[in-house]
């Protein structure tokens, strides 16, 4: 059941008090980038958020721990 969206998004889970992390953008990886972690944050009462890396990429963000 593989679809475009699947292939081009990116779900990255933190842990249930983080509230500023880095990740890792996949698709900077893949295109070399030397890189390619993004840093963020997400207030406590957020469950989930998305952010974009700094080459545009959407990555989203669950917290973990429910
Ligand atoms: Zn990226």
């Amino acid at each position: 059941m593989a679809s475009w969206a699947v292939l081009t998004e990116q779900t990255v889970w933190i842990s249930p008090l983080a509230t500023g992390f880095t990740v890792i953008c996949d698709r900077c990886a893949e295109l070399g980038e030397t890189f390619p972690s993004v840093h963020a944050t997400l207030s406590l009462e957020h469950l989930r958020g998305t952010i974009d890396c700094p080459r545009g990429h959407q990555i989203r963000v669950e917290r973990d721990g429910r």
